[in-house]
């Protein structure tokens, strides 16, 4: 019998939130606030402009940073994009892949997300890959069937190593900036249920390591009792990450829930 710690992970994703200025102010509180060695890992997700001024900020603390997409190319006539050797460079060490949001408003497919996990691999940033349903899908009963095909396809010809280095969050859409959180057990569902699928495709002990976050409106009152569960390992938070006290409260609770 073989025991696995996962550390659990509060990450916020602050979405197209903080300039510069207001990024600073906030890593400064806390970084201040989280001095102390936490029992989770806390990781925050600024948009570009903000990373390396972030980064600087938090060099010599335990809170990670994180990028909120990546380029698959390292360079060339891609106007616009950021490729995941600059996002290295600019401090980073965590990116966010295929939110509901990216998959939504622009377009961002299972392929896409595929191509975008591997090429944040190469540049040595972990990846937080985000799959879920939305309420349609939900609704007609076809949640396993779309998890599914986000990991067949995102993950199609990972290797067991690849697959062992990534963070997955699974985030139903219909729980997203909508303060409708999935009850513990809805997620924990869906959680085993993303285990399960790894460990067919990737070995047992791939799935029984790797962090599985769960997203969706999660405040400081509801995280303890999504923490509870067997599968769920932290969170992925994206409102509730834009004000330092409630993130504070987040990462308290979850910290006492391990
Ligand atoms: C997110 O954007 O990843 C998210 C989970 O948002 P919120 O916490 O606001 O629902």
């Amino acid at each position: 019998m073989s025991f696995h710690t996962r550390k659990p992970m509060i990450a916020g994703n602050w979405k197209l939130n903080k300039t510069i200025r207001e990024a600073i102010e906030f890593v400064t509180l806390l970084k201040r606030r989280l001095s102390d060695p936490q029992s989770v890992d806390v990781v925050v997700c600024p948009p570009y402009t903000a990373l390396s001024d972030v980064a600087e900020i938090l060099t010599e603390s335990e809170i990670g940073l994180g990028a909120q997409d990546l380029y698959w190319e390292e360079k060339g006539a891609f106007t616009g994009e950021v490729s995941g050797v600059m996002l290295k460079e600019a401090g980073a060490d965590f990116v966010i892949i295929g939110h509901s949001e990216r998959r939504q408003f622009f377009h961002e497919t299972n392929d896409t997300v595929n191509k975008k996990t591997k090429a944040a691999l190469k540049s040595n940033l972990t990846p937080i890959v985000c799959i879920g349903e939305t309420l349609g899908e939900r609704e007609s009963g076809k949640t396993f069937q779309v998890i599914e095909t986000q990991i067949k396809g995102g993950f199609l010809n990972f290797s067991r190593e690849e697959i062992k280095k990534l963070i997955i969050a699974y985030e139903p859409v219909w729980a997203i900036g909508t303060g409708k959180v999935a009850t513990p057990q809805q997620a924990e569902e869906v959680h085993a249920f993303i285990r399960k699928e790894l460990a067919k495709d990737f070995g047992e002990e791939t799935a029984l390591g790797l962090r599985i976050l769960y997203g969706g409106s999660v405040k400081p009152d509801n995280i303890s009792n999504l923490m509870a569960e067997a599968d769920i390992d932290g969170a992925l938070v994206g409102g509730a990450s834009l004000e330092a006290n409630t993130f504070l409260d987040i990462v308290k609770s979850a910290s006492m829930a391990i």
